[in-house]
């Protein structure tokens, strides 16, 4: 259920001060009791408040959690995805790893000469290469990539709790956010354990309810 400012300003007044009246919250948001009557009603009904006869209404607290985990589930992919930096399957393991560098990065994601998803680069897969004396700059990254169809991936209308959990469950740092197309998956977003710190911040931070 979404709440509206007023009423997100009623929870806000009834968790600090209550019990507290009816007439006491409307004097406080400069309205009549009447047209505050409606939002109160509401609020009891869904269970962030509950009121007494004689004493006024207070604040139920049990619903503080449900609040969160319902803002936390509204979270979506495309809310927080980054931008993805992709190289073509051919270019060098060394050309791929100044990419990584330069773009400030710890995943690439590979692609074929359609444009389409064939495999992602991590900082030990391009480290794991490096050891040794093959010349980098004659490796291409497909020997190395970890390649379709093995590959965790989400799409931007995804939860971002899902994806995050797709993260911890195969220990890796990000997915690609792509959208699938007729000849195979178009790369068009990167979300990693970074975004979703981001999105943790955000909700910790929020003064809201
Ligand atoms: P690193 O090991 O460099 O810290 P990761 O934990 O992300 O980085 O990667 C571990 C391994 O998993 C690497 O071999 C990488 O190619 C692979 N990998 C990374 N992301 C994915 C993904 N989305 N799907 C499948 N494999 C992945």
């Amino acid at each position: 259920m979404d709440l509206s400012n007023r009423q997100e300003r009623i929870i806000e007044i009834v968790k600090e001060q209550g019990p507290i009246t009816g007439e006491n919250i409307a004097d406080q948001l400069s309205l009549t009791r009447a047209t505050l009557r409606p939002d109160l009603a509401i609020l009891t009904m869904a269970g962030y408040l509950d009121a007494r006869p004689r004493v006024g209404y207070f604040f139920t607290g049990k619903t503080g959690s449900e609040l969160l985990t319902e803002k936390l589930k509204k979270f979506k992919v495309g809310d927080f995805q980054s931008i993805p930096i992709v190289v073509d399957e051919n270019v060098s393991v060394y050309d791929a790893i100044v990419n990584m560098f330069l773009e400030d990065v710890g995943t690439i994601f590979v692609t074929n000469e359609n444009a389409k998803l064939t495999g992602i680069l991590s900082r030990k897969d391009l480290l794991r290469a490096s050891i040794g004396n093959q010349d980098l700059t004659s490796v291409p990254v497909h020997i190395i990539m970890t390649r379709m169809p093995n590959i965790a991936y989400c799409s931007a209308e995804d939860l971002l709790l899902d994806t995050a959990q797709t993260l911890i469950e195969r220990q890796i740092d990000g997915v690609p956010v792509v959208e699938e197309k007729e000849d195979g998956l178009e790369v068009v977003g990167r979300l990693t354990k970074t975004n979703v710190a981001k999105a943790l911040v955000e909700l910790g931070r929020d003064e809201h309810l």
